[in-house]
């Protein structure tokens, strides 16, 4: 049988991180094995929906390079003839009825059981005499148990589960509205699709047991399970939330994160090739995403990994890729494109995120001195005007000496100058740094001195030099 998983999302608005984790397990499963990867969008919940929100993950998984290979993306609120095809199999076969209970009915009969003390199984309540069901009537479909014996299931990752009759209940199939719900449209849906694995979070386990009832009514044989594991915050058990810092794909994009870090911090979630490699490329974890790999135990979501793999993919992408995803990311000052490829290549080193660019509008721009950054420096600030003056003019006459500006010729100039000052690096290179920026941070000074140029480099020391009282 052919690979085939799916991505099957809700609606619901953002692609938060976690559920493209598993989107990503479910692509390397299918391309590892060199099938299918499917996309089906879970609409049945019309309250829950989010308009436009089928949109955002498509965008998502193509800008990600997840792509997936059904031209036509299913719309389960397109399927609704398949899952009524299929009830009215269940009913034929007397395995599906009409609820004949009101909603209110149902909440009374829950509380009755909790006051009592009993979990509360809506079969022990099944009426003597089941009504047929029929589409559009407005009454909700459900299951019939029949076989109370304890279930066994397989699931490639956590291996033999199985569960007691306790967990067995005639659970909704198709809803008063006439929608059907996700534990009856998957079923219907993953079969039709010819899905061989699905791979989904481990809040699916609980109701195993009742979808393996339903797989028999239908005579169905199930896909294999593959039960990724949580993902928790850094910080408490709980599992990851919003407040972990865990937002959606889109704002990690927006923050200056590449897609390359993304993938690569998302597949360690739960999953290694058994070697203490971190840095993995999509195309390399085609040929080497093993399910027998995945772990059961919950992964953390550690935001400071990200940002390391983050930094280390900065660094491994060729500077013309590089540069191509940093649109977006300069101050609006930045316009010549020369001088952005310069500064990428000096900063590619130290930069975290693409967003820490907009912090070089120095280099295309002449900042607006603000002597305090110097006065109250940790290096500068026992200087003193006439010192801070004496170095500068110093520095500004010995720079203007060098014939061929460039990186090389300026560390030595600048080495130089510590011997004839007498001044520690610290102090001598944050002077100068701050009287050529203005900016908290920059990369190595003669990096810098050679991107700005000599005009521009002498021009601010003297117009600091001018400052200085
Ligand atoms: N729509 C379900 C969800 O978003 C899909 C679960 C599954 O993959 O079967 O949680």
């Amino acid at each position: 049988m052919k690979t085939r998983t799916r991505f099957a999302p809700s609606p619901t608005g953002q692609l938060h991180i976690g559920g493209v984790r598993t989107a990503l397990f479910a692509y390397l499963i299918a391309k590892r094995n060199k099938g299918d990867f499917l996309l089906r969008i879970e609409d049945t919940d019309k309250k829950r929906e989010v308009k436009g929100a089928d949109q955002v993950i498509f965008d998502t998984l193509s800008w990600l390079d997840l792509q997936w290979d059904n031209q036509e993306v299913v719309y389960q609120s397109a399927r609704i003839d398949r899952y009524n095809a299929w009830a009215k199999k269940l009913v034929t076969a007397g395995l599906a009825y009409a609820d004949p209970y009101t909603a209110e009915e149902i909440t009374a009969m829950r509380a009755e059981s909790e006051a009592a003390g009993k979990p509360f199984l809506y079969r022990e309540h099944r009426p003597e005499k089941l009504e047929k069901w029929q589409p559009g009537e407005g009454k909700s479909l459900r299951f019939k148990q029949t076989n109370l014996h304890r279930v066994h299931w397989h699931d490639d990752v956590r291996g033999d589960l199985s569960a007691g009759p306790e967990n067995l209940d005639d659970f909704v199939l198709i809803k008063a509205d006439g929608l059907p719900t996700y534990n009856f449209a998957h079923i219907v849906d993953d079969y039709e699709m010819k899905i061989s694995h699905i791979v989904r979070g481990q809040e699916f386990i609980s109701s195993t047991p009742n979808f393996i009832r339903l797989y028999e009514a239908l005579k169905i044989t199930p896909p294999r399970f593959v039960t990724v594991p949580s993902i928790l915050g850094l910080t408490g058990g709980k599992k990851l939330s919003k407040r972990d810092g865990a937002k959606s794909v889109e704002d990690y994009r927006n923050d200056g994160y590449l897609k390359e870090a993304i993938l690569n911090f998302l597949v360690l979630l739960g999953w290694n090739d058994n070697s203490t490699d971190e840095i993995f490329s999509l195309a390399e974890l085609t040929d080497i995403f093993d399910i027998t790999r995945i772990q059961k135990a919950s992964a953390r979501f550690d935001e400071k990994r990200l940002l390391w793999i983050n930094g280390q993919w900065i660094r491994k992408l060729p500077l013309d890729e590089l540069y191509k995803r940093t649109e977006g990311f300069w101050p609006t000052e930045a316009q010549d494109e020369i001088t952005k490829k310069r500064v990428l290549e000096i900063m590619r080193e130290r930069l975290k995120t693409l967003a820490d660019l907009r912090e070089t509008t120095y280099f295309f721009k002449d900042p607006t001195p603000d002597l305090s950054m110097i006065t109250s420096n940790k290096f500068l600030k026992d200087l003193g005007p006439a010192r801070i003056r004496e170095l500068l003019q110093t520095t500004h006459t010995t720079l203007a000496e060098i014939t061929d500006w460039n990186a090389d010729n300026l560390r030595t100039t600048l080495n130089l100058l510590l011997e004839t000052t007498g001044e520690k690096p610290a102090t001598l290179f944050s002077l100068i740094r701050l009287s050529v920026s203005f900016a908290p941070f920059s990369p190595e000074l003669p990096f810098t001195l050679d991107v700005l140029g000599r005009d521009t480099t002498l021009r601010r020391l003297q117009s600091v030099i001018n400052m200085v009282k």
